[in-house]
């Protein structure tokens, strides 16, 4: 990223939350604020202050049916129910009610009534620590805006969709309705106050491509309409008054940036195929259900390994069978007939459960973990691996185990899918009788009985986030420690050769889904020592894809084979690094 601190400009830094790099003048939002003001009604007056609030909110609710059909149109259906959050805020009967009341009795004007209620039910669920119940008040402070535009018979203050000139938006909170409206060609890109990467707004910025910066605390009081502004989406910048030196910097990045993504975007459907022909799959690794469509959206051929623990770590409760069955299914069914690779509960090491009672240990990542906590804590397990089967008859399901060390566990895992595949033939429930089952090899003694593994699995997925800290002894939280965290390590390259052959000795297929994985440096070398498939973060997938259709077989084979006989974790990497920036340089100069 270019210094922006070049003599005359002001830097504004935020959350990048949206690609992208634009610069214009900037058109400053939310200056003039709705009149809200109180008034004391006279007798007889309330109930035609309430009837107005009665028509200000049957005409709100008709346009933000309006926008939203527009929205499902022109972006989709899950971009336009996220207005269902909004039509709900205007059929709450407890906070309609209490306007209501407020209106008879302290005989105030709507606006004032609504606003003030309003208000206080946004301000907390606002101040509450939690992304989602923030969104609410995004939400309700969206509606809100509108019911009252309506009441004092105003549009909004500037009509988004037909604006004059091309702008660079500044508003204290861009609601998802402003975001939806949007005049793309005129909208060059938004900076807000407040914000999350997880906001609605930010997610339509996503999908508009519309570079966007948020959290940037009060940029709207310290600047105004008319001023000359750059906004790098990429690092979440905004840049006041940028000098010369600044500009042509940051038209380098762009034209950098945009070379490359239309590159990554040319091979988005193409399969991860390399030069001399040898194909590789290439998944994506994902957590929920919802990231499906980024399975999707950037060209991954299924899932390798979907980590379930975090539908046990974001609710206050265990999710029960059928709720984890729904997620299973939908998450398969929305794929299909792309695999999709159920890991099974990985709870402890850095993964707790705030209500379930698990002793604090002295060496977390070596105690009561994965498969030894689902092996003891029976119940669990047994609510899980139902689900994962009843899910499995969408038929491209498969199941890993996380972290086995040896033979016995695999053999306890295996029998007790028996023994629950056998309670779903009694209750007649359907599942996939085939569903393939594999094991993560994340520790170097599953390294070392690997042939008896192989013999009953059908295939391996290398776990190297945990083989590495495992191998090395580096705890991979300790950051005094991180310089010894070496993917690269002679030891490490060896593992992942006698993992793979163990795997192929016995016809079984062998993917790595650890973060080794989302390093395109490091995709020749793993490609070369014969993984056959590689599972990355979804947005790492394109690039990833990129190194493989630019890389030759024989060139990573050699590679491997210079690893496989080099003892310095350093010459290794740095050996990976020439081949990666010699077949795809504009992947690496774009920082
Ligand atoms: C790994 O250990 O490499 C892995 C993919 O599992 P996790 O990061 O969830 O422990
Ligand atoms: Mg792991």
């Amino acid at each position: 990223m270019p210094e922006p601190l070049h003599k005359g400009e002001r830097t504004f830094r935020g959350i990048p939350v949206s690609a992208g790099v634009c610069r214009g003048k900037i058109l400053v939002l939310d200056k003039v604020r709705p009149n809200f003001a109180k008034r004391q009604l006279s007798d007889g007056e309330a109930l035609e202050e309430v009837n107005r609030l009665e028509k200000a909110l049957v005409e709100t609710r008709h346009q933000i049916l309006d926008v939203q059909r527009k929205v499902s149109q022109g972006m989709g259906s899950h971009e336009g129910s996220i207005f269902d959050a909004h039509l709900l805020v205007l059929e709450d009967r407890t906070l309609l009610d209490e306007v209501v009341r407020v209106i008879q009795e302290e005989k105030v004007n709507a606006e004032h009534a609504f606003h003030t209620v309003a208000e206080r039910y946004a301000t907390t669920l606002a101040a509450i620590e939690d992304d989602y119940l923030r969104e609410r008040a995004t939400d309700m402070r969206d509606v809100t805006a509108r019911v009252l535009n309506n009441l004092l018979g105003r549009n909004d203050e500037i009509d988004l969709r037909h604006l004059k000139e091309p702008c660079i938006i500044i508003s204290h909170d861009l609601t998802p309705s402003n975001t939806a409206q949007l005049d793309k060609r005129n909208v060059l890109g938004f900076a807000t106050d407040v914000g999350s990467k997880t906001s609605h707004t930010a997610i339509m910025a996503r999908h508009l491509r519309i570079p966007a910066v948020v959290g940037l605390k009060n940029i709207t009081e310290q600047l105004e309409t008319g001023q000359y502004a750059l906004l790098d989406g990429y690092n979440g910048v905004v840049v006041v008054h940028p000098t010369d030196q600044t500009l042509f910097e940051y038209g380098q990045l762009v034209r950098k940036h945009v070379t490359l993504q239309e590159k990554l975007r040319d091979i988005l459907l193409k399969p991860a195929v390399t030069l001399d022909g040898h194909r590789v799959f290439l998944s994506a690794n994902i957590e929920q259900a919802a990231d499906a469509e980024e399975v999707k959206a950037n060209g991954a051929d299924g899932v390798g390994l979907f980590r379930t623990e975090y539908l046990f770590i974001n609710c206050d409760h265990l999710p029960t069978e059928e709720q984890q069955y729904q997620a299973y299914r939908q998450a398969a069914a929305a794929l299909k007939p792309m695999p999709v690779v159920m890991r099974t509960l990985d709870l402890g090491g850095d993964k707790f459960l705030s209500h379930l009672q698990v002793p604090s240990e002295m060496n977390p990542f070596l105690g009561w973990r994965a498969i030894r906590f689902c092996l003891q804590e029976r119940d669990i397990f047994r609510q899980q691996l139902r689900a994962i089967l009843r899910a499995s008859a969408e038929g491209n399901i498969k199941m890993m185990y996380p972290m086995i060390s040896g033979l016995d566990e695999l053999n306890q895992a295996n029998a007790l899918v028996e023994e629950y595949k056998g309670e779903l033939r009694r209750e007649k429930a359907a599942f996939d009788e085939k569903m393939e089952i594999g094991a993560m090899i994340e520790t170097p003694s599953a390294v070392l009985v690997a042939d008896a593994l192989a013999k009953r699995l059908k295939f391996f997925s290398i776990g190297t986030n945990d083989l590495i800290q495992y191998t090395l002894a580096v705890d991979r939280m300790n950051e005094k420690i991180a310089h010894l965290y070496e993917p690269t390590h002679p030891a490490i390259v060896r593992l992942i050769k006698s993992t793979v052959d163990a795997a192929h000795n016995h016809k079984i297929w062998i993917s790595v889904c650890g973060e080794m994985a989302s390093d395109p440096v490091l995709t020749p070398l793993l490609i070369g020592l014969g993984v056959d498939e590689l599972s990355a973060a979804p947005p790492l997938v394109p690039a990833i894809k990129y190194v493989i259709r630019r890389l030759k077989l024989s060139e990573a084979k050699e590679l491997a084979e210079f690893a496989l006989n080099c003892e310095s974790s350093a010459e290794i990497l740095a050996r990976c690094q020439e081949l990666a920036r010699q077949i795809a340089p504009s992947l690496f100069e774009n920082n």
